[in-house]
């Protein structure tokens, strides 16, 4: 999703929520809006999964504390994709933390330039949408491609479609998927990612049904609460339905 989006509540309830054995969403919004995730290990390397809007700093922050780290202690950061959703708030964990980033080389020259990529004929005003969209620029340091594991046992998927390099994360030391933007789950429901945002709505659609193949069991999503156990299952009852 992008840009505009409800407003920053006070951190209530839980700055974090552990979704499987170190495993950890950190809602950057009220309401479960918007997902930031942080993946522990056992020698306290802290791998941060997107970083939330530019001015949701503070949820981040607040959620990586309540896991006993800091955002000055961050080891690594990945990308979902280039949407200042998600994205955005990347640069602060950066100039906090000295970490490197790891984004899809599709992706990367937007989030270089703080720029969402070309959004797709569907959506009215899209030069509008692209200019409200942009964010502070991202230092990637390095692009990994599709089925690429990276250190602390996370794989990439590409899901390309709401952006061109659109990643899924598969953390495989817990059987947890990360969908990203490809899919969400709203109001007790799995969705097809936010079609006025996607770059291409039909390549989106064919992501989709990927993640239904992979191996996994808890689902976390950058819009929504997870689903804790059976995520595949309810994820492939979803895409079923759809054809
Ligand atoms: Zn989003
Ligand atoms: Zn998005």
């Amino acid at each position: 999703m992008a840009p505009r989006l409800g407003t920053v509540g006070p951190v209530g309830r839980e700055p974090a929520y552990e979704i499987a054995p170190g495993v950890w969403r950190i809602p950057v919004m009220t309401d479960d809006a918007i997902n930031a995730f942080a993946f522990v290990e056992d020698d306290g390397q802290v791998t941060l999964l997107d970083a939330g809007l530019p001015y949701t700093g503070r949820r981040v922050s607040a959620g990586l504390r309540h896991l006993g780290s800091d955002v000055s202690e961050v080891t690594r950061i990945l990308v979902t994709h280039a949407h200042n959703d998600h994205a955005g708030g990347i640069a602060r964990v950066v100039s906090a933390s000295g970490a490197p980033v790891l984004a899809h080389g599709s992706d990367a020259g937007y989030l270089q330039a703080g720029r969402v990529p070309p959004i797709g004929p569907q959506t009215r005003a899209r030069r509008a949408w692209e200019i409200l969209g942009r964010y502070r620029a991202v230092p990637v340091s390095a692009t990994v491609a599709d089925g690429e594991t990276v250190a602390g046992g996370l794989r990439a998927v590409h899901t390309p479609g709401h952006t061109p390099g659109h990643l899924s994360w598969l953390h495989e030391p817990t059987a947890t998927l990360i969908t990203g933007d490809a899919v969400h789950f709203y109001r007790g429901e799995v969705r097809i990612g936010m079609r006025l945002y996607c770059h291409d709505v039909a390549l989106n659609e064919r992501s989709a049904h990927r993640l239904g193949d992979l191996d996994y069991d808890a689902v976390g999503f950058t819009h929504g609460p997870e689903i804790r156990r059976g995520g595949r299952a309810a994820l492939r009852a979803f895409l079923a339905a759809r054809g």
